[in-house]
């Protein structure tokens, strides 16, 4: 018998956990709840937080003894309708755990907890003020809190140049009155009415078609895509500013997605320049304290413009007008671990959730986007033309079979007069190179031995800088080993092409005037120091920037007029599906770098293919072209955007237990019309971490349900339990 026998209500409550489905409880007496409301709940001996996702049960044959009560609901704001929805379909799509879905909802535990008041501190008028002895200190205080509201001692102490104590004492001896601030929002709202640029006729056009659209958010008709597909330099920026500006305006939250949100410190200020106040950012370097206040803020709506990372995706947005993806085909939206999706697929379905536009902004659009806007699914605003009418750099390829670099150097003649010639006119060169490290591979020359992660199928890459060689893909690292451990000979290790820190070597001896910088990721880790980067080229304190994929995209250096691509072949070995399309789209932001400002750019490629059609569509500037010669390529294939995959990797520590796992697939593998079984196969990189990997990858006709034919397939198939398996749709990783 329960308790609650005649009134009880059955609820569901979804946990952040990797559970299926949500659990049922009962809803006590005197308790009202709703969907979305947050929740603690009785779970086997624990207690946990998690979210009504239904106010009927999910199984009403459960007696209901067997049911345990919702322990208290949360004084916070309910998940808003969408988020719930937002949840159930990524789930449904991913073939995850809904729990996983909804843990990535609720990153941030803490905010769940309202945050003891502060104290701030607030001048007291004349009559009362307290006599006390006055220092310079004191006075400087007092001078700056005139008709100042409320604030921290430590902003205090900031703005008036002293100590906090110098505060709190004045607070102490009663100068200054203590008021306790509850969770105040950090942010402050951007101010729409501000004026942006005077817009070119292209943008002008552009911008009112997404005003337009954004006018709409909230209504039935207000989801829509529209690729913004305009050449570096055409400024998508400013036009999507002015749709961020009338979301605003209607009160609506804005989330605009960057790749590598954490090193675009010129997108900020850009944003701060427009809008009159930086937005709340969103990735994985923000500090515990910074996420609270921003996801309570969000669920608030007191948060209205939001940039970030894919993740930035799943926060509980109040009421989201405007959805940007930037760089819409930018490999870094897809998440490749715990729960595996593209976060610009992704965006496009919150936006349906929204009812709002989403607009995906990209120079070089995926072929996934360009289809469905030739298909007409996706509106397309094109702005052909740079802005201010800077024209677009020439391209020319330098053969490396004929224009020769020195034994172990990596720049041609050709390139280094050119580099020699930038220079003299007083502008500045960018050497891209994607390879972080000195070098890529170290060999024993005398046994050939290659040196190589023990945990990993992948080499040891030195970084001479910083004395260590070490593995990318799980951060093992050593310091530089003196002896072979395969024949024992001493001291006999040679470095094997090149990173970026062996090309700054190059570059020093080359040109011993020179002035560079190398930009990587492991060099510039800080958004701090992405900005005193920054600085430094645009102040022209550099002549030359050394870069990876880091320095590829978003950049605006008016001063730089000379590209390098120290090896354009880079991306294009190996069988990945996108490889072309890959390095066409990098290597062509890599060149939207040069001749920004009112001088011409030129790009040098140097590459053993000068004849691949990447080097002829970057040469001769026809990317539609380019595209649709991928797109047919990819068609006959049956191959996305034209048909569907999905892949299977099975992992694990125990190399017999994975491959049982993974030939088990192989023979239960689905059969039938319109799709095809590959594999199992070894992963490219057979072991991560110490986990061996195999991979199977599914074709379908793009009508077949490719979730129900793989959760069917995994349903039928046992797997053991140290073995893991991760589904990942529309894969973008072959490795
Ligand atoms: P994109 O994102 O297409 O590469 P941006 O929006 O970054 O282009 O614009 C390139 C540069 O041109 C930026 O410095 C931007 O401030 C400037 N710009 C763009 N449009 C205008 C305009 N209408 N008036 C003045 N400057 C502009
Ligand atoms: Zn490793
Ligand atoms: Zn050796």
């Amino acid at each position: 018998m329960s308790l609650f026998s005649d009134q009880e209500q059955r609820i569901s409550v979804l946990l952040p956990l990797p559970l299926r489905g949500a659990y049922d409880y009962i809803c006590p007496p005197g308790m009202t709840l709703e969907k979305g409301d947050f929740v603690t709940v009785p779970l086997g001996p624990r207690e946990r937080t998690g979210v009504v996702w239904d106010i009927a049960p999910q199984n009403p044959d459960i007696a209901s003894d067997k049911l345990k009560a919702v322990i208290e609901k949360l004084n916070q704001p309910a998940l808003p309708a969408e988020s719930l929805e937002f949840v159930d379909w990524v789930a449904r799509y991913t073939l995850q755990p809904q729990g996983s879905v909804l843990k990535m909802v609720m990153s941030v535990p803490g905010a769940l907890k309202d945050p003891a008041p502060k104290p701030a501190y607030i001048i007291k008028s004349d009559d009362e003020l307290e006599t006390v002895k006055m220092t310079k200190a004191r006075q400087r205080v007092l001078d700056f809190m005139q008709g100042m509201p409320p604030l921290s001692a430590s902003v205090i102490a900031h703005e008036a140049g002293v100590s906090a104590s110098v505060v709190k004492g004045l607070g102490e001896n009663g100068v200054l009155q203590i008021v306790h601030l509850s969770d105040a929002s950090p942010f402050q709202d951007p101010d729409w009415k501000r004026t942006g640029y005077d817009l070119a006729d292209q943008q002008r056009t552009a911008a009112d078609d997404l005003i337009a659209k954004t006018e709409q958010a909230g209504q039935d008709k207000g989801f829509n895509v529209t690729l913004l597909d305009g050449v570096p330099g055409s400024g998508k920026t400013e036009v999507y500013f002015e749709a961020v500006a009338k979301a605003l305006s209607l009160n609506k939250q804005v989330l605009v997605l960057l790749p590598e949100i954490a090193l675009s410190s010129q997108w900020l200020s850009r944003f701060k320049k427009r809008f009159g106040v930086e937005p709340a950012v969103w990735h994985s370097d923000i500090g515990q304290a910074m996420r609270k206040s921003t996801w309570r803020a969000i669920i608030r709506g007191q948060a209205k413009v939001v940039v970030g990372a894919r993740s930035a995706l799943f926060l509980p947005y109040k009421d989201l007008g405007l959805i940007i993806v930037d760089e819409e085909h930018d490999a870094s939206f897809k998440q490749e671990e715990g729960v595996i999706y593209n976060g610009r697929d992704m965006a496009v379905v919150r936006a349906q959730m929204g009812k709002c536009p989403v607009v995906l902004a990209s120079a070089t659009p995926s072929l996934e986007t360009a289809v469905n806007s030739w298909e007409g699914r996706y509106a397309n605003l094109h702005m052909p033309a740079r802005h201010a009418d800077v024209p677009l750099p020439i391209v020319k390829t330098i053969d490396l079979r004929l224009d020769k670099p020195a034994r172990q150097k990596w720049l041609s003649p050709t390139l280094i007069t050119a580099i020699k010639e930038t220079v003299e006119r007083g502008e500045q060169v960018m050497l891209y190179l994607n390879r972080r490290g000195y070098a890529p591979l170290t060999l024993c020359r005398s046994c050939g031995h290659r040196l190589q992660c023990p945990n990993c199928t992948s080499w040891l890459v030195e970084h001479r800088k910083i004395g260590k060689l070490q593995c990318h893909h799980c951060g093992y690292f050593t310091r530089p080993l003196h002896t072979c451990p395969n024949c024992g000979s001493e001291d006999n290790f040679a470095a094997c092409g090149p990173g970026v820190e062996r090309l700054a070597e190059e570059v020093a001896e080359t040109f011993p005037d020179i002035r560079y910088v190398v930009a990587a990721s492991d060099t510039v880790t800080s958004p701090a120091q992405a900005g005193e980067l920054v600085r430094k080229v645009e102040d022209h304190e550099v002549d030359l920037l050394i870069g990876t994929q880091m320095v590829a995209k978003g950049y605006h250096f008016p001063m730089l007029t000379l590209v390098g691509v120290v090896d354009a072949d880079l991306g294009l070995s190996g069988g990945d599906l996108r490889a072309g399309e890959r390095t066409y789209q990098l290597l062509y932001q890599v060149a939207g770098r040069a001749g920004r400002g009112d001088k011409p750019g030129t790009v040098m490629l140097q590459t053993f293919m000068p004849d691949h059609p990447v080097m002829k569509a970057l040469k001769s500037g026809l990317r539609d072209r380019f595209l649709e010669t991928e797109a047919n390529a990819r068609k006959a294939a049956g191959m996305p955007p034209f048909g569907r995959l999905a892949a299977l990797i099975v992992s694990g520590e125990d190399e017999v237990l994975v491959d049982d796992a993974a030939n088990a697939l192989g023979r239960n593998a689905p059969h039938g019309q319109g799709l095809l079984a590959l594999g199992p196969a070894p992963a490219p990189l057979s072991m991560i971490r110490g986990r061996h990997r195999r991979r199977l990858l599914l074709k379908t006709d793009k009508k077949l349900p490719i979730q129900k034919i793989i959760k069917d397939w995994l349903d039928r198939t046992s797997i053991a339990n140290s073995v893991r398996i991760q589904v990942d749709i529309d894969p973008y990783s072959f490795l």
